[in-house]
């Protein structure tokens, strides 16, 4: 039986002659970048288009800049290396990737693994994703897995099932994460059948991927409200994107937009050095400014970590703006506004 949600991946836009159709633009150039880095663009998604280039068009439509050579890195973080078997990215002594997937519903331009999620080098045999939790079985220090890929709820909810059960079985496994985000581009794939199956793997935690407030429909509303009902403790990661949510505006709609969906903002990544992303990039100091922007301007509870993912796999650490500008008896801090209040230190010490 064919589901709705795949009914929906069927009939999605993976031909940019399609595009072409629907919005008149010329369909050769992107057709080559398609070629290289696959497209493909769920009903839903491309219902969320306005125009040509809008923050939506630019997240989901292939763009001739990928192409451009730049000086930049297919694996930035070093995952190949830090890949002990092909479906699990061990970086941290307690955590561990399982690539549970190699498709996604919509191929994200700007994607950090876009030197293989939905191409041919990402071809996850079940059997290699079931490699992957026996690794994790005998490796006793990973007590959280992140399944990730590529889309782990492309999969299907019986082999869902399978996997969760199966990392549920190893003693040593504490907490399961999922990141997806069909909520997202497929809420439609968030069936009450889903959340039953996901809900069975208790404690898990699932890190959905919203960038624009345009992208909090009605139904990834509906999608999300799913899944919290079910108890799953719902995060957020987006990516700071050039030209899509580069604007203290933008984040000042979106993550407040995230917390009525019952969403924690929990990261906002700088861009990874990924090659054919260029055109996304910004620079450190835009990001600093929109954190100082947001703070005191909207609920404490919708501001994420701002980190940036070191090249080579050293890890994620945080970037802040500066409030504290000097210790002493006496400390010296600045509001995000700018202004400079000294704060007693060693009272009662
Ligand atoms: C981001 C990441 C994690 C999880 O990091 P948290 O900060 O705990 O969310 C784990 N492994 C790898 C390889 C990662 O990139
Ligand atoms: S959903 Fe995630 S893994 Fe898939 S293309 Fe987008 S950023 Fe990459």
């Amino acid at each position: 039986m064919t589901e709705i949600w795949q009914h929906s991946l069927q009939n999605s836009l993976t031909d940019p002659a399609d595009l072409a159709k629907r919005f008149g633009i010329d369909p050769a150039p992107l057709r080559r970048v398609a070629e290289r880095y696959p497209m493909r663009i769920t009903p839903h998604y491309l219902g969320l288009i306005r125009e040509v280039g809008d923050p939506i068009w630019r997240q989901c439509v292939p763009d001739p800049a990928e192409l451009a050579p730049d000086e930049l890195f297919c694996d930035p973080l070093a995952e190949e290396e830090l890949s002990p078997v092909p479906a699990v990215i061990h970086r941290y002594p307690d955590r561990a990737v399982l690539l549970a997937s190699g498709a996604c519903a919509v191929y994200c331009r700007f994607c950090t693994r876009k030197r293989k999620v939905g191409c041919a080098a990402m071809r996850l045999p079940l059997d290699e994703v079931r490699s992957g939790i026996d690794y994790i079985a005998r490796t006793p220090g990973v007590k959280d897995v992140l399944l990730s890929g590529g889309d782990p709820l492309l999969l299907s909810d019986d082999v869902l099932d399978e996997l969760l059960g199966a990392l549920r079985r190893i003693p040593h496994v504490q907490i399961i994460r999922i990141g997806s985000r069909a909520p997202v581009t497929l809420p439609e794939r968030i069936t009450p059948a889903l959340c039953a199956v996901l809900r069975r793997s208790h404690p898990l935690f699932l890190n959905t991927h919203f960038n624009h407030p345009r992208e909090l429909s009605p139904e990834a509303q509906e999608a999300c409200e799913r899944l919290a009902d079910a108890g799953i403790p719902l995060g957020n990661q987006t990516v700071l994107l050039r030209g899509v949510n580069d604007d203290p505006q933008t984040m000042a709609e979106l993550l407040p937009g995230l917390l009525r969906l019952r969403i924690r903002p929990y990261y906002i990544h700088h861009m990874d050095l990924v090659r054919g992303t260029a055109h996304f990039r910004t620079r450190i100091e835009r990001g600093l400014s929109l954190m100082a922007a947001l703070r005191g301007r909207v609920s404490g509870l919708a501001i994420p970590h701002y980190v940036v993912d070191l090249p080579g796999g050293k890890g994620k650490v945080p970037l802040q703006p500066n409030y504290l500008e000097s210790l002493g008896e006496t400390a010296i801090l600045r509001t995000p506004q700018g202004e400079r209040v000294e704060f007693p230190n060693r009272v009662g010490e």
